[in-house]
């Protein structure tokens, strides 16, 4: 049962999902991963999503990055519904939204604060800001012997933590985050989701986190688990 309090018209509601399905394949192929998902995340929490391998964790949060269509239902992120949202403004929205995704690579060319340095462009002009920025946020997360490592000269949880970097180094309303510390160790996944919770706390932002990591719940408002495509309110 969806309580009240999460239904989906609060303006502080960063995503609001109502009755969102999703299939993938066509014809014999096709397969129902997400039914009738209500969900919503707001400003200021960290919100996670949490169920079993295969379940459709990963499928909700690329919908909601606008990395993937929205096939029916209703999903609204930041203030833009995503049903038959057209190209122009699924750019937009995403570049409002910092992603931390296995998937979501670092600019191979770039060394580590060079990829921290590039989110910022859209912030500043002055490159000695810049740098400075990214090598205060680089240091936070751990990584400022690496600063001029390219990332094929870092280990996957060094990978991870430039990309958390370069999601900070953004701040924006949304970060959507998949995983973000199955390749880190206990105490360096506590301190980054310690980070992301400052941040949503202190820029009034909110974050979304696929985890099967537990100890994770502390730092949660809002908990949903989603089995066989059908979420609840955990
Ligand atoms: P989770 O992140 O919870 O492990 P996913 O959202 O990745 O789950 O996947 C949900 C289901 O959809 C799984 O059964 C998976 O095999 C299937 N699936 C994921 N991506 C695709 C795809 N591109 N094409 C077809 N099936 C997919
Ligand atoms: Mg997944």
């Amino acid at each position: 049962m969806i309580d009240q309090s999460n239904s989906c018209h609060e303006s502080a509601n960063l995503v609001e999902a109502c009755g969102v399905n999703y299939t993938y394949g066509s014809g014999h192929l096709k397969r129902n991963v997400l039914s009738d998902i209500h969900f919503v995340a707001k400003r200021g929490e960290i919100t996670l999503l949490i169920g079993p391998s295969g379940s459709g964790k990963s499928t909700l949060l690329t919908l909601i990055g606008a990395l993937r269509s929205c096939q029916n239902g209703s999903l609204k992120v930041l203030g833009e519904e995503l049903l038959d949202i057209n190209e122009a403004s699924r750019i937009r929205l995403r570049r409002r939204i910092g992603f931390i995704f296995q998937s979501h690579n670092l600019v191979r060319a770039l060394t580590a604060i060079e990829n921290v340095e590039l989110v910022l462009r859209l912030k500043s002009n002055d490159s000695i800001f810049r740098y400075n920025k990214a090598y205060e946020i680089l240091n936070s997360v751990g990584l400022s012997e690496h600063v001029s490592s390219y990332p094929s000269q870092l280990s996957g949880g060094q990978r991870q933590r430039v990309a958390i970097a370069r999601a900070l180094a953004m701040e924006p309303a949304l970060i959507l985050a998949d995983e973000p510390t199955a390749s880190l160790d206990r105490s360096s996944g506590e301190e980054v989701i310690r980070m992301l919770s400052e941040m949503c706390y202190r820029r009034n932002a909110g974050a979304v986190l696929v985890t099967h990591d537990l100890r994770l719940e502390k730092y949660a408002k809002r908990i949903w688990r989603i089995e066989d495509g059908l979420i609840s309110s955990y």
